[in-house]
């Protein structure tokens, strides 16, 4: 993959969608019909404290959900907790949480901590992306001191170029997102500029709740308060966007193109 051929596949569908003037994906995050999206994360937790509200909403809109966990986080297991027994866990609370939310659950399983960059796993993630078929993709932003975030965000970026390669052939016949947006992580704030910002006031309680299911959420298996800090962004971030309660992402770089006639 180069930089041009990811902005042929991802910038073309936007183009396209401009011109036809009904993007599904621009009316889901500005107030339209609402549309199918997928968040691909490192770890559950990831995937629920940073993407799983703006799923949830698509969801209270009548939009459909999915989220694809690369590994189930299981290395981050306290010493009480033998790992393989903390991975069940995490994949419990995860099936809990996205049942609340009405959240579809995809498990990949890949060893929490390696999770690779490679063919294998770009190709496998592509292939889910043909079978979901999501308007918009949410990820990892690149800015992570964590490997696996880093990679994730890697394996992502190419796996969407690849969904949209007609002449790849797999399985499954390509598929072209319209959208890739970055989540706002602790771990992944490095140059993490925010453009887009979601009222999540509908389901702000509902995504607390689902959240509540995991042990780390609540500070039992580390020193960070998940819940303080997510809770807390909520508000901060409705405050910058005169929300009550928000989320904010950031777009992909090279799908910020605007095509207006004149200023
Ligand atoms: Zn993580």
């Amino acid at each position: 993959m180069n930089r041009r051929s990811f902005a042929q596949s991802v910038g073309g569908a936007i183009a396209l969608s401009a011109l036809s003037g009904s993007s599904v994906a621009e009316q889901s995050l500005s107030g339209g019909a609402a549309g199918r999206i997928m968040a691909i994360a490192a770890h559950p937790g990831d995937g629920l404290f940073t993407m799983g509200a703006v799923l949830a909403q698509q969801i209270e809109r009548g939009g459909t959900a999915a989220l694809l966990s690369l590994s189930l986080g299981e290395k981050g297991a306290p010493k009480d907790i033998q790992v393989p027994q903390y991975g069940e866990m995490q994949r419990a609370a995860t099936e809990k949480a996205n049942h609340l939310l009405g959240v579809e659950s995809i498990f990949f399983a890949y060893p929490d901590a390696e999770i690779p960059f490679n063919e294998e796993i770009t190709l496998a993630v592509s292939d889910s992306i043909r079978q979901y078929k999501p308007d918009v993709v949410i990820t990892h932003w690149s800015g992570s001191w964590h490997k696996d975030h880093k990679n994730c965000h890697l394996i992502v970026r190419d796996a969407v170029f690849y969904a949209a390669l007609a002449t790849l052939a797999r399985s499954r016949p390509a598929h072209s997102v319209a959208k890739i947006y970055y989540a706002d992580n602790w771990e992944d704030a490095s140059n993490f500029a925010p453009d887009t910002y979601l009222d999540i006031e509908a389901i702000y309680e509902k995504w607390l709740q689902a959240c509540d299911f995991y042990p780390m959420w609540r500070g039992q298996t580390g020193f960070f308060r998940y819940n303080d800090y997510y809770s807390a962004l909520a508000i901060m971030r409705g405050c910058l966007s005169g929300y009550q309660h928000a989320v904010a992402l950031m777009s992909d770089p090279e799908q910020r193109m605007s095509r207006p006639r004149s200023l």
